[in-house]
């Protein structure tokens, strides 16, 4: 058997096309949704993920303001460039590109960004949120992956899953999603002492570690929903996940590939993250 693909490109123009329409009502109602994005540095990597995510803004009908500020930028004027756009009406969604230069606490940086701008769900506050069940922003990547559960009207409640690392940004709210929708939860980690026996049980896999073939079919159970967060490069220097995809395909039901799986979804949560920040406020 070979599993069903989880498509995060179609799934995204879906979202994208659904955010676009509701942006455009709120337009209609005299407000446009704002996004400001922070880069500190030339990171290169996190240059192109800004300008995917202002590109979005655009394709969406969003405003959006993208600041460059050189690495020598003190923290002390970050944060009153966070301080000036929480008191800008016409920004909804602040996010600050990570990483930051060495010389920054990053996560200081977060905490001064006004929860209710908090569209990367970053802040202690979302975080709390999510954990209590609370209305808030959820971390984008996580947040999409229960979106394509949903794609495929997959029901949570009672099932197994395994998160696969335990990151502030991806693995423990995850796992929180996961929990909110009734499932049982097991969160793996580098000092799991035996990951296979763990992902043997699961009826549902993520993959959110960082590297290339890490799961690989003899660790997953026949018929399993296998979802890759992982971002690497193979030894051709192409994009690929933490999922050995060619063999694990044959054995879940469900996979997301990467390039074209979880990818997409993230910078599409954003965009709905943002929205909502503008419809509540
Ligand atoms: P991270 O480095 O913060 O966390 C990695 C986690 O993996 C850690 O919790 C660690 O305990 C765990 N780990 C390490 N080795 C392990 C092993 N052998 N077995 C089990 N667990 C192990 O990374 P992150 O920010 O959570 O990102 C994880 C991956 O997801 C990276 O490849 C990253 O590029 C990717 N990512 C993708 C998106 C996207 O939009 N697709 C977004 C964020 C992160």
């Amino acid at each position: 058997m070979s599993a069903q693909l989880i498509d995060g490109i179609a799934l995204s123009r879906q979202i994208r096309a659904d955010v676009a329409a509701r942006v455009q009502a709120l337009k209609e109602r005299g407000v446009t949704p704002g996004l400001a994005v922070i880069l500190v540095g030339d990171d290169p990597a996190s240059a192109v993920y800004v300008r995917n995510k202002v590109k979005a803004c655009a394709e969406t009908g969003m405003h959006s303001v993208l600041e460059t500020w050189p690495a020598s930028m003190s923290e002390a004027q970050l944060l009153a460039r966070v301080a000036a756009l929480n008191e800008d009406p016409s920004i909804h969604g602040i996010l600050v590109q990570l990483p930051l230069p060495a010389h920054m606490d990053a996560h200081k940086v977060i905490e001064a960004i006004s929860p209710g701008k908090d569209v990367d769900g970053f802040h202690v506050a979302s975080a709390g949120a999510l954990m209590t069940g609370l209305p808030g922003f959820w971390p984008c990547t996580p947040y999409g992956c229960m979106k394509m559960l949903e794609s495929i009207h997959y029901d949570l409640r009672g099932k197994h899953a395994v998160v696969i690392g335990r990151s502030n940004i991806v693995g423990k709210p995850m796992a929180m999603m996961l929990l909110q929708k009734s499932a049982t939860v097991t969160i793996c980690h580098s000092a799991t002492a035996n990951l296979k026996a763990m992902t043997l049980q699961a009826d549902v896999i993520v993959a959110a570690v960082g590297k290339r073939h890490l799961l690989t079919a003899d660790m997953v159970k026949p018929g399993a929903v296998v979802l890759d967060v992982g971002m690497n490069r193979d030894d051709q220097g192409k994009l690929c996940g933490d999922v050995d995809f060619a063999s694990v395909r044959e054995v879940a039901s469900w996979i997301t590939p990467v390039p074209g799986g979880v990818g997409p979804m993230t910078i599409t949560m954003l965009m709905a993250n943002t929205l909502d920040a503008a419809e509540r406020a």
